[in-house]
């Protein structure tokens, strides 16, 4: 690790990869510094990604891939199960990675393609300079090194701090925060090829949970539910426990993954002078499903063309780089990380029975265009009053 850099990346997980590999290729000198002792472990997350959305950055490996999905099943609270194969499952279906070796390859990559990679090298502070962004102090085995740098891009994930003390709110309200558990499970009966939702009250307060498979007869048993759902005696472990001993009383836990996912909107501003936020640490996690690894690498790699363009110019100011901001919020991803919020907050406080009659109706459909504007189109007819929550989009769906 050297001094000074074009641009500093903090983190080393999707974001942080994507955001030092476009840096470098750019021409710039990037540098990702990494806390923990390994990119990609501990794992925290089921691992799903949708087909397309993979593509668009790299090509699936078997070295990085547990399994692939043809199809996703949706269990509603009274237990019915509705099937969606391939060809309608739209982007449930994809693939479950290994994100020990994914997030690993993915900061190879970046190092093959010219970056500096520094692990268990904490970020823990930033080098202000009259409110601007300059760089950070890197803690390495007890040693401080104040790294300089044209732009410091946050990729800090979800206990993301460096934004916080760059002066941003990054506070999310304990109702957005999903608190989740996930066992990895093995000797199990699943569809090795179906990622499976269980949804209601009983199952998962204001979430849902997961089975998804990673080989024949193993997968990410997992459950996220609302902080302010959790308690002595319901928390996320609790609801993972009695659907564990109910649905595979055989199965043997390998590995046990606590963590969390904020579901609340994105941070109001993901730039400041000399700094950009990406990924989980911009809050940019789709708020319906929880998924965020797609988001983190378009958000990386976008974050790092815009910082390019603006070096170039010698101009990192807010506003400068406040093109990265507005180009991801106007985005495909943005405008459905808007749309899903409203779908997730309509959804969470429907009642199970409500859920059962649109997963009943849902299922009579001919399923051969589902995807979540079919979803949306089914929650219209039950609750008009959605038209106006969902503005522009869901009425032009009429
Ligand atoms: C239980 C669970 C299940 C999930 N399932 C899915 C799923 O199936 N599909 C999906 O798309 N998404 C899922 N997610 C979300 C997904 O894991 C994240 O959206 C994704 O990892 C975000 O990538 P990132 O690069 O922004 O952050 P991260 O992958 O979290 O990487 C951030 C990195 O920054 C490092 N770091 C933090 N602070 C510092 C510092 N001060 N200095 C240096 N390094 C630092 C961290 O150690 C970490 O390695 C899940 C999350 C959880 C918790």
């Amino acid at each position: 690790m050297k001094n000074k850099y074009d641009v500093l990346v903090i983190g080393g997980g999707p974001a942080g990869a994507l955001a030092a590999k476009t840096a470098v290729e750019k021409g710039l000198s990037a540098c990702i510094v990494e806390k923990r002792q390994a990119i990609g472990a501990p794992v925290r997350c089921a691992e799903g990604i949708g087909r397309e959305a993979l593509h668009e950055f790299i090509e699936p490996d078997s070295r990085w891939i547990s399994a692939e999905m043809t199809g996703a099943g949706i269990v509603a609270p009274d237990g019915f199960f509705m099937r969606l194969e391939s060809a309608y499952a739209g982007n449930k279906v994809g693939y479950i990675l290994d994100r020990k070796f994914f997030d690993r390859e993915l900061v190879w990559r970046a190092a093959e393609a010219g970056a500096d990679v520094a692990v268990k090298s904490r970020a823990s502070a930033p080098l202000m300079d009259h409110g601007v962004v300059k760089g950070a102090k890197v803690e390495y085995c007890g040693k401080v090194t104040k790294v300089s740098a044209e732009v410091v891009i946050a990729a800090d994930g979800v206990e993301s701090k460096f934004s916080r003390w760059c002066g941003i709110d990054t506070t999310v309200p304990v109702r957005e925060i999903m608190s989740s558990v996930q066992y990895v499970m093995t000797d199990i009966d699943i569809d090795p090829h179906a990622t499976i939702f269980y949804l209601g009250n009983e199952v998962a307060p204001e979430g849902y949970l997961w089975v998804f498979p990673k080989g024949e007869r193993s997968a990410n048993v997992g459950v996220g539910i609302s902080g302010k759902k959790s308690g002595e005696g319901h928390r996320a472990k609790d609801y993972l426990d009695r659907f564990v001993k109910k649905t595979f009383p055989n199965g043997k836990t390998i590995e046990y993954i606590p963590g969390g996912v904020s579901v609340c909107r994105p941070l109001d501003s993901t730039v400041a002078d000399g700094l950009m936020i990406t990924g989980d640490a911009a809050r940019v996690v789709d708020p319906l499903t929880g998924g965020g690894i797609y988001n983190a690498m378009y958000t990386g790699r976008l974050a790092a063309q815009v910082a390019a363009e603006c070096i170039s110019k010698g101009d990192t100011t807010r506003e400068a780089l406040m093109v990265y901001d507005k180009t991801w919020r106007a985005s495909k991803m943005g405008k459905a990380i808007e749309r899903n919020y409203h779908i997730k907050e309509y959804l969470i406080s429907m009642p199970d029975e409500k859920l059962n009659a649109i997963i009943h109706s849902v299922a009579k459909l001919n399923l051969s265009e589902f995807s979540t504007l079919t979803l949306i189109k089914e929650l219209i007819k039950v609750n008009p009053k959605l038209v106006l929550e969902l503005g522009v989009l869901a009425a032009s769906l009429h």
